[in-house]
């Protein structure tokens, strides 16, 4: 089949709150033709099928989901960015080409800076390796707020999820108001915050699904060894988050080991030059206020890139150590005042963090607030200047007088 060729100055992938608030950006900044392509029939991203309050930046305890996407939609269209919804970016021609495919036929896409803003998603329960029969009633989150809120239908009666970090308490609320019973939580970690009239089960995993045709239980198991089955009509996991990062891993642009996302340095530069990555497509799960602060944040650099500034080498690259599990950006090729963002696998209540390279002490100190499997901690930049452009590998730990949670 043909392919018509066009070109654009900057092509951004996702309408989510990064793309969107890139795009305002660089349209506002006069960066030529910026235009944003959204796979979904409607631009927004994520917080379109999330109907709780809690959105903007800063966070707005009366500004739901789906207002704060038309904004953001509103925002880059007043700016002059072009959206272009139901078109899918499904592959590269080239360094800097999209292949599309929506209603005006498949497209050869060629950008000055193509942008990388594809978001997150859940593993799926075939990812997670939960064994047992397929029945229906196994849902993500993802799946749950779209069946729930795009396409009103109905859930359960009795309904676990699994998980217990924000997100999960999402999924609890949207049953609710679905009218399922939600019966448990349960989640592998040791300790988590607990939904009131509503049993926690800590330290405990899925063993099995069961029923033919439609779920009748969760097998379960405690860390000593108790085992049980709850009954139940659906079972919701939660959590889990991956970066959508299948366009990425299709042109070659190397991934954070940690994130799974795109390897990026802090001006959101990935290591192929001309390409850009912003928002939950390079860490999973964080607040639409930090996506869209990631977005905005990113203008800069593309514009600089568009009025011919070089494509750095990669520098030195950032690894963690556990409890630690991810770094981003996990390159250093410039020093901004941006703080990175930290995930650790098991709760750290005050982290005293500790950066190295080469054996050579950069920074350390304790740093205020907690991280955690479901929260990051952000961490002050100023390191980054002390960082030897020609040296190794630059090592982030936590430990001194962090309490650990297990
Ligand atoms: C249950 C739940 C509750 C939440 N509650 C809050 C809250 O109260 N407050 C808050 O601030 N945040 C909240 N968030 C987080 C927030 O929704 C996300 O952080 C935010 O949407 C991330 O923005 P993004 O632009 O990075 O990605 P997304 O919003 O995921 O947007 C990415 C877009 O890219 C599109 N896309 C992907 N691949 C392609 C492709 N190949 N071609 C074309 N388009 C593509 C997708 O369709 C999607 O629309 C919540 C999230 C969840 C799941």
């Amino acid at each position: 089949m043909n392919r018509t060729d066009r070109t654009v100055d900057v092509l951004i992938v996702g309408a989510g709150p990064a793309g969107l608030a890139l795009a305002a950006r660089l349209a506002r900044a006069g960066a030529g033709r910026v235009e944003v392509l959204e796979r979904e029939p409607d631009a927004g991203g994520m917080p379109r099928h999330l109907h709780h309050g809690g959105f903007g930046r800063p966070p707005l305890p009366w500004l739901r989901g789906p207002e704060y996407a038309r904004g953001s939609v509103r925002a880059a269209l007043a700016a002059g960015a072009a959206l272009r919804t139901g078109v899918t970016a499904t592959g590269w021609a080239g360094p800097l080409t999209q292949e599309t495919t929506g209603p005006e036929g498949l497209e050869r896409i060629t950008a000055r800076a193509v942008v990388l803003a594809t978001g997150a998603r859940e593993r799926p329960r075939s990812a997670r390796l939960v064994p047992g029969s397929r029945p229906q009633g196994v849902l993500t989150t993802g799946e749950l707020l779209q069946s729930v809120h795009r396409h009103g239908l109905p859930v359960g009666r009795r309904a676990v999820v699994v998980g217990a970090e924000p997100v999960a308490r999402h999924a609890v609320a949207t049953l609710r108001r679905a009218g399922t019973d939600v019966v448990a939580m349960l989640t592998e970690q040791p300790r988590a915050t607990a939904v009131p009239g509503i049993p926690l089960l800590t330290a405990t995993t899925v063993g099995e699904l069961r029923g033919r045709g439609r779920l009748t239980g969760v097998a379960i198991r405690h860390r000593d060894g108790r085992s049980g089955v709850l009954a139940c009509d659906t079972v919701v996991f939660t959590g889990d988050w991956i970066p959508d990062h299948e366009l990425a891993r299709r042109g070659g642009v190397p991934l954070n080991p940690g994130t799974k996302g795109p390897g990026v340095d802090a001006c959101f530069r990935t290591a192929q030059p001309g390409v850009f990555a912003v928002g939950n497509a390079l860490h999973g799960i964080e607040s639409a206020a930090t996506a869209e602060a990631e977005g905005a944040a990113a203008a800069g650099p593309v514009l600089s890139h568009l009025a011919g500034a070089p494509w750095p080498p990669p520098g030195p690259r950032l690894e963690v150590r556990a409890p630690l599990v991810w770094v981003t950006p996990n390159r250093v090729t410039a020093v901004t005042g941006r703080p990175l963002l930290l995930r650790s696998g098991w709760p750290v209540t005050v982290p005293v963090v500790t950066v190295h390279q080469d054996g050579r002490p950069l920074w350390q100190r304790r740093v205020a607030g907690r991280v955690s499997p479901s929260r990051s901690l952000r961490l002050p930049p100023e390191w980054t200047a002390a960082v030897d452009p020609a040296g190794g590998p630059v090592v982030v730990g936590v430990g001194g007088f962090g309490r650990f949670g297990r």
